[in-house]
């Protein structure tokens, strides 16, 4: 077989067997295929796409590029949740020990930020000492001990996808369909899990801009997962408005903490609670009202947070900052930011919030970069508010003086105020199961 008719074929639009996706994903990680010919076909997908199942094919591959986890020496139903990626959205901080204090397990791992996202890993480790890197001894201690553990996706997992990942953040790649769906749903298949909860992400701050693509996306990993003998759900939910208040990760890790004792803010609880009445609804086959009043009572009696404050402490992390979020050590400058009319939030580009956050510190600009734990954004108002001229409507947080101006631009043109009230949007579109 020759790459170069797998690169031909895909060109003209035709279906790849399994044997040529194999060729072309076992030859790419062994180093055999240059860059420049996967950077073709890659470039050939995402123009040309892929059925249900040569992107089924796709998936299998990469899952089996490296190692799988069994997981058999974790005890009880173990279940995951998984965003595509999004501003503000610290949900996995609240569901994940959430559906752990109601008898559930989770052996999570999670990524890190990705472009305007944030992602788990950095969040948690603004949390002083706390080991996103347990060995897998110790991963599953944690999990069989506290019932849900947060690590770092290993580097064993799914090596084609870090590979494939990177050349397609630089040869304009990643927003294809088929590419997404490997991506996510390789690395997850690759770990043990039984049921699997997808949150995709639709709107301004997410990968899929609108709902029809959103939807396809949703459809797709359902239908993967189901093929690899998972129980699957996703949901389809807002981020034309960026989650909660809080953008950057101590900030994030705060608000995940308030949300936990009850004190969050009305939208982030309230998808909390939906995600998990689907993971137990997933998990234990209970109805969708029964799931969501349990999970209710779990965060309202304390024992979500109490399940949380174990898990940091049993990763190494400083349970103190958890029981006194006051302790997290605070950004040296901020910066208000005013309306400069009065009317109503009508929109936000939430991607420019995530990509201001980035400029003030909290996401990387390259590999290299260090993340600044306390760098962010605390909106004052959000889409559909009113506002007087003169109001506060964030505050940008850095430890950089320098990086406010540019961040202020980037929140102020992302930002639109209007003189008429914006329709309510929901927080979910859609549910796919
Ligand atoms: N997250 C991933 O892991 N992969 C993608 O392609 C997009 C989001």
């Amino acid at each position: 077989m020759r790459m170069y008719d797998v690169i031909y074929k895909k060109k003209q639009g035709e279906a790849l067997t399994k044997e040529e996706i194999r060729f072309f994903v076992e030859g790419y990680v062994r180093g055999e295929i240059p860059d420049y010919q996967a950077s073709a076909l890659l470039m050939a997908i995402a123009i040309r796409g892929m059925n249900a199942d040569e992107t089924a094919e796709l998936t299998f591959a990469v899952r089996d590029s490296g190692a799988r986890l069994d997981f058999s020496d974790i005890k009880g139903l173990k279940v995951d949740k998984h965003s595509t990626g999004g501003v503000g959205d610290k949900t996995s901080l609240i569901v994940a020990p959430l559906v752990a204090s109601l008898g559930l397990t989770v052996a999570k791992m999670s990524g890190r930020g990705l472009g305007h996202t944030g992602g788990t890993i950095d969040k948690l480790e603004s949390i002083p000492h706390f080991n996103t890197s347990l060995s897998k001894e110790d991963f599953v201690s944690v999990v069989n001990e506290v019932g849900v553990a947060i690590v770092g996706q290993s580097a064993i997992l799914a090596p084609a996808d870090k590979k494939l990942y990177a050349l397609r953040d630089v040869t304009a790649t990643v927003d294809s369909l088929p590419l997404i769906v490997s991506s996510i749903m390789g690395k997850k298949l690759a770990v043990g899990d039984d049921c699997i909860l997808l949150d995709v992400k639709t709107g301004s701050g997410a990968l899929a801009k609108t709902l029809e693509d959103s939807k396809a996306l949703a459809s797709a990993m359902v239908d993967i997962g189901k093929r690899a003998g998972k129980k699957m759900c996703a949901v389809i939910t807002n981020m034309d408005v960026p989650l909660g208040c809080a953008i950057g990760n101590s900030l994030e890790v705060i608000e995940a903490v308030e949300t936990l004792k009850g004190r969050g803010p009305k939208d982030l609880e309230e998808l909390c609670l939906q995600l998990s009445a689907r993971i137990l609804m997933l998990a234990k086959g209970l109805g969708l009202k029964e799931s969501y009043e349990s999970c209710r009572k779990s965060l309202l009696c304390g024992d979500a947070l109490n399940v949380f404050a174990r898990m940091v402490e049993a990763q190494g992390g400083d349970k103190s900052y958890v029981l006194d979020p006051t302790k997290f050590e605070r950004a040296k400058y901020s910066r208000e930011i005013y309306a400069k009319e009065e009317g109503y939030i009508s929109f936000v580009n939430t991607e420019g919030y995530g990509k201001a956050s980035l400029q003030l510190g909290a996401g990387r600009n390259t590999k290299e970069d260090e993340i600044d734990n306390t760098a962010g954004i605390i909106l004052k108002k959000k889409t559909g508010d009113s506002v007087k001229k003169g109001d506060c409507i964030a505050v940008l947080y850095t430890s950089k003086s320098e990086r406010l101006d540019e961040a202020e631009r980037i929140f102020v043109e992302s930002t639109t105020i209007s003189t008429t009230a914006p329709q309510k949007q929901p927080l979910i579109y859609a549910e796919i199961r």
